[in-house]
């Protein structure tokens, strides 16, 4: 038969056979990123492990860049970026320390000083989206953090992510996703990342598999194993 007599149910058959795939990449978080450059960003070693280190393994095994910036290290400088790295290699991603060469906290810097180092960060990488602190966070670095992150949309479009309130000991602090991530298939990862930072956890006497409950709830909430939750300041469709 001459492809132009085909019944017309049949032509609309093959289109319809191309639409899932073509419909779960859209749905997919990881392959909107492929290609591109994803930036998490954290006040100290250990909070992008705790908020998204399995949306992190997951971006990266898609063929996503994901750069993990962290802006400070309060104490025991060379310690806790070699956990740092040893994660972000877990991870798939790339580390790097904003304020580096020894030990800083935000305070240390002035506000505008904070937003130069990120709006350098953006300028450099021209990341397709952020993952960084919320708002609502209790601790003040968190919500610095935050807060300069807002600032340096100005300088070009990017998704701009918000993950849960991290920490190493529970504080109940409101947090609502507006997004959730399935990372069933990276939780382990994510796990091993955050074990990496063995001077917070185990050396402390603190465990952290309150946040395998968290991505358990979450996953829970929308018919997954396992799910991160992030808020969303923005995100732009084309
Ligand atoms: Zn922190």
């Amino acid at each position: 038969m001459h492809v132009s007599d085909a019944p017309v149910g049949s032509r609309e058959l093959t289109t319809e056979r191309r639409k899932p795939a073509a419909a779960a990449a859209a749905r997919s978080f990881p392959l909107r990123y492929a290609g591109r450059t994803v930036i998490a960003l954290g006040a100290h070693p250990d909070d992008i492990e705790l908020g998204v280190g399995g949306s992190i393994a997951a971006l990266s095994a898609a063929g996503t860049r994901v750069v993990m910036a962290i802006c400070s290290v309060p104490a025991d400088y060379e310690t806790r970026v070699a956990e740092a790295g040893a994660a972000a290699a877990i991870l798939g991603a790339e580390l790097r320390v904003l304020m580096p060469g020894g030990c800083r906290r935000i305070e240390d810097i002035k506000t505008y000083q904070l937003v130069g180092l990120l709006d350098e960060m953006v300028r450099d990488l021209r990341p397709a989206a952020i993952l960084t602190h919320g708002p609502t966070d209790f601790h003040r670095d968190h919500v610095a953090v935050f807060n300069a992150c807002l600032s340096t949309q100005r300088l070009q479009p990017f998704d701009f992510y918000s993950y849960l309130p991290t920490m190493c000991r529970p504080v109940p602090v409101p947090f609502q996703p507006r997004a959730y991530i399935d990372i069933s298939g990276t939780i382990d990862r994510k796990m091993a990342a955050i074990a990496a930072h063995h001077s917070q956890f185990y050396s402390r006497g603190i465990t952290y598999e309150m946040y395998r409950d968290f991505a358990r709830i979450n996953g829970r909430m929308v018919g997954v194993e396992y799910a991160e939750g992030l808020d969303i300041s923005r995100i732009i469709f084309s």
